[in-house]
C-alpha cells in the first residue's frame, strides 16, 4: 500500500485593527518564514503546534510534506501585500507537493488583512479549491481566534488551546494530527456543531488557572468524557479585530451531530452565564506602582504593563509606567523590554561602560505617552537571539534584533530591537540580566508570561497605562463588528437565541 502523504503548514498573525504598525512581510521574515525543508530544522523539538504534527507523523508510516511555516508577532492588520506573498507562497507549495492525502494546518484565527475581515476562511478555500473537497484538513487554533461558521464549512477538524497562558499548542498539534491520521487509516467520520456569542470578552481574566475560563475548561473537559463527543474548543475570541465575525465561540467536534449540537448549545450557554467575570478594574500606573512598593516579599513583584502587551499587538515603546518608575527611581528595578532600535543603535555608538543621551520610546504612538529624556550607562550589548527556557513556546529560537542592556539612575532597562513580550527569563539572562534578583519588574507582558515568570516572582499588579490593548473596549472607535455585541452593548443573549430558534422552525 502507497504512504499516505501529509502536508504540514502554519501561517500565524493576530491581527489590531487600531494598531499604527501594520504588518508587512518584513515582520513575518523577523520572527519566522520557513520553507520546505526548512521547517524541520525551525521546529523539531520544540513545544509548538507544528512540533506536536512532526512527533506524530514521524511516528507513523506515512511521508510528511513540509510546506510553508510564516508566523510574525501579533500587530497591526496584515497589509495585503503581505497576505498575497504568503498565500501564493502557501498554494504554490501545495500545487508543487503532488497528491496529498491530508494536510495540518496551524492557524491562528484573528489574522486580519487590509482588505480581508477573515483571512484565514479565504486561505482555506484557496486550499479546498487546489486540494478538493474530500482531502481532509486539521487546523489548530489559538484560544483567542475570531472563528466564523465558515471556517467549519472546509472541515469540521479545528483545535482550540485549551490554556492560557498557551503552553498546549504541542498537545494541540498532537490532537489534530491523531484526528487527521484517524480519519485517513481508519475513515471515522466528524461532525461540527458551532454556536458563535454575541460576545467580545476581554482576555485579561481569560486564564485557565483560575476565573471564567478555568470552569469552561473544565466544562469541555467533562463533555469530551461523553459519548458521541471527540473535542470541544473554546474560543474567547480577539476583541481587537474591527470585524464581523469578532467574539467568542464554542466548537464541538463529535461522531454525533444530534449529540454535538446539544453540548454545543449548553457550551454556549455556559460561557454566557460567566461573562462578567472576565470584566476586570485595574489600578492606574501610579496606584500600582505604590502597592508594588507596600509589599514585602523576597520575590520580585511584577508590574504588567498589559496595554502595550506586544502579544496583544501593543508597540512595546508606550512610556507611562517607564516615566514613573525611573521618577522613582526604586533600588533593584528591572524594565523591559521596550522597543526602541535607535537608542540600541545609540548604544552601540557609545559602546559598554559609557555615558549616552537617549530618548526612549514613545516613538511609535507618541499619542499613548512621549519619550523619556534620559542620561544611560550602556551596560550591555546583545544580538538579541536566545532560546525560551519557560514553558511557552520552549526551545523556540527568538531574535531580537539587537538588544541593550542601560542603567539609568538605580534601574536597569532592557531594549531592544523589535516588540516582543517578555515572556521568557532568557530575555533578560542572555544579556546578563536576572530578573529574579530584582525587587520590582515592570514589564511589557500580560498573561503568556506567567508560564515561565511564575515560578521566580511573587504578586503581580496589572496596570491600567494608556495603550493600544487596553482591556477597556469603549475606548476603541468599531465600524464593522456585529452590534449589538456584549461587553459594549447589554444584551439577553437567551431571549435572543430561542428567538431565532423559533423563527428557524
Ligand atoms: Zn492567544
Amino acid at each position: 500500500m502507497r504512504k499516505h502523504r501529509i502536508g504540514i503548514a502554519f501561517f500565524y498573525h493576530e491581527s489590531h485593527s487600531f494598531s499604527p504598525m501594520k504588518t508587512e512581510i518584513e515582520q513575518f521574515r523577523n520572527e519566522g518564514y520557513y520553507i520546505g525543508e526548512e521547517i524541520y530544522d525551525a521546529y523539531s523539538g520544540t513545544k509548538t503546534e507544528v512540533g506536536g504534527f512532526l512527533d506524530v507523523l514521524i511516528q507513523e508510516d506515512v511521508e510528511i510534506v513540509p510546506l510553508l511555516c510564516a508566523a510574525a508577532v501579533p500587530s497591526g492588520v496584515v497589509s495585503t501585500e503581505a497576505y498575497s506573498i504568503i498565500e501564493e507562497q502557501m498554494l504554490q507549495s501545495i500545487r508543487e507537493a503532488g497528491r496529498l492525502d491530508g494536510l495540518l494546518l496551524a492557524l491562528h484565527g484573528a489574522m486580519v488583512v487590509e482588505d480581508l475581515f477573515d483571512p484565514e476562511e479565504h486561505l482555506l478555500g484557496k486550499i479546498r479549491e487546489l486540494i478538493g473537497p474530500i482531502v481532509p484538513i486539521a487546523t489548530t487554533l489559538d484560544m483567542h481566534a475570531n472563528l466564523s461558521e465558515k471556517m467549519i464549512d472546509y472541515t469540521p477538524l479545528h483545535f482550540g488551546f485549551k490554556t492560557y497562558p498557551h503552553v498546549d499548542m504541542y498537545e494541540q498539534g498532537v490532537h489534530a494530527s491523531i484526528a487527521l491520521l484517524k480519519q485517513l487509516k481508519e475513515g471515522v467520520h466528524y461532525y461540527a456543531s458551532f454556536e458563535k456569542l454575541p460576545m467580545m470578552p476581554p482576555s485579561i481574566n481569560m486564564r485557565t488557572a483560575e476565573g471564567p475560563m478555568y470552569k469552561m475548561i473544565e466544562w469541555a473537559k467533562q463533555a469530551e468524557e461523553e459519548e458521541g463527543i471527540y473535542n470541544v474548543s473554546v474560543f474567547g475570541g480577539f476583541p481587537y479585530s474591527d470585524i464581523p465575525m469578532v467574539g467568542a465561540s464554542v466548537l464541538v467536534v463529535s461522531f454525533d451531530p444530534q449529540k454535538g449540537k446539544e453540548t454545543a448549545q449548553k457550551m454556549a450557554s455556559l460561557f454566557w452565564s460567566v461573562r462578567e467575570e472576565f470584566i476586570m478594574d485595574l489600578p492606574g500606573v501610579k496606584e500600582g506602582l505604590n502597592l508594588a512598593m507596600s509589599i514585602e516579599d523576597d520575590k520580585p513583584v511584577v508590574l504588567a504593563d498589559i496595554s502595550d502587551n506586544p502579544l496583544s499587538c501593543g508597540s512595546g515603546d508606550t512610556t507611562e509606567l517607564l516615566r514613573e518608575m525611573l521618577k522613582m527611581n526604586i533600588p533593584d528595578t528591572l524594565f523591559g523590554g521596550l522597543y526602541d532600535p535607535e537608542s540600541i543603535e545609540a548604544c552601540r555608538k557609545k559602546g559598554t561602560g559609557n555615558k549616552v543621551l537617549l530618548s526612549l520610546g514613545g516613538k511609535v504612538s507618541p499619542e499613548f505617552g512621549e519619550s523619556v529624556q534620559v542620561e544611560a550607562t550602556v551596560v550591555a550589548l546583545s544580538d538579541g537571539v536566545f532560546h525560551n527556557s519557560g514553558p511557552f513556546n520552549q526551545h523556540l529560537r527568538v531574535d531580537l534584533k539587537g538588544a541593550a542592556h542601560i542603567r539609568v539612575g538605580n534601574m536597569d532597562i532592557l531594549l531592544i530591537g523589535r516588540p516582543m513580550s517578555a515572556n521568557d527569563p532568557e530575555m533578560f539572562r542572555h544579556i546578563g540580566l536576572e530578573p529574579q534578583a530584582k525587587r520590582i519588574l515592570g514589564l511589557k507582558a500580560k498573561n503568556h508570561f506567567r508560564a515561565a515568570f511564575e515560578p521566580i516572582v511573587g504578586r503581580i499588579i496589572y496596570v491600567d497605562a494608556p495603550g493600544v490593548a487596553s482591556n477597556r473596549l469603549t475606548t476603541f472607535m468599531y465600524r464593522y463588528i456585529p452590534k449589538p455585541i456584549w461587553p459594549l452593548d447589554d444584551i439577553e443573549y437567551e431571549v435572543e437565541r430561542r428567538r431565532t430558534e423559533k423563527w428557524k422552525h
